[in-house]
């Protein structure tokens, strides 16, 4: 039930509508009372019951929504360059690639998974987003310090670094359906995570953006 859910994080853009970060209730209330919304859209998620007003005797409401609109400074301009690269850890790489181990195709819970190297660390490889995939112990162990090719492996999906609109997708917990179209909207067309987006809503994906459809047939066999 998520209307009385405090956890549950709301959605911050700037002006332009940019998603910017997750923010969480008590963050909202401060940017309400301080007057820095713009707008707010989405669905409303709770309503926050303030003081009584000396002078009118009414009570302060503020309505909390899935997505606020904020003026003023966005906290860091150069994240939404296009040559933006997110942080790089595992909870985030992770939820990348849905808990796919990119090798087996098999999806696993988070404690299960490890990240792999595609090109190893000590073949020159980087620990970047193009050069790391999920992986499960199993296949990790078997694979071990060699390039895919030369363990008789396949990568199901290519990686790739997420844009800013899409790592806050990642970093996001439990993402409402109107927070995952209004992000939906800032992920290019290409992207994997566009098609799953688009899936989890119900929609048609884009016919060659299903990546992942690869992984749907590998595990349907
Ligand atoms: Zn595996």
């Amino acid at each position: 039930m998520t209307f009385f859910d405090l956890n549950q994080q709301v959605l911050r853009t700037d002006a332009s509508g940019m998603p910017l970060e997750w923010i969480d209730f008590r963050e909202t209330v401060r940017l309400y009372t301080q007057a820095q919304i713009a707008y707010a859209c989405g669905s409303l998620l709770f309503e926050v019951r303030g003081g009584y007003s000396a002078k009118t005797g009414l009570r302060s409401v503020v309505e909390v929504n899935s997505i606020i609109a904020t003026i003023g400074r966005t906290p860091g301009v150069a994240a939404l360059r296009e040559d933006y690269c997110p942080p790089l850890n595992n909870k985030t790489l992770f939820r990348r690639d849905a808990n796919l181990c990119l090798y087996c195709g098999v999806r696993f819970m988070s404690r299960d998974l490890t990240r792999d190297h595609v090109t190893p660390l000590s073949k020159g490889g980087r620990d970047s987003w193009t050069n790391v995939v999920t992986a499960c112990r199993r296949c990790n162990n078997h694979k071990g310090g060699r390039i895919p090719e030369g363990a008789g492996m396949q990568l199901i999906a290519v990686p790739f670094t997420p844009t800013y609109a899409e790592y806050i997708y990642l970093k996001g917990r439990r993402v409402l359906a109107d927070q995952m179209e209004f992000l939906l909207a800032h992920i290019p067309r290409s992207s994997p995570l566009h098609a799953r987006l688009s899936t989890s809503l119900g929609k048609k994906g884009e016919k060659g953006t299903l990546t992942f459809g690869v992984t749907a047939r590998l595990m349907a066999r």
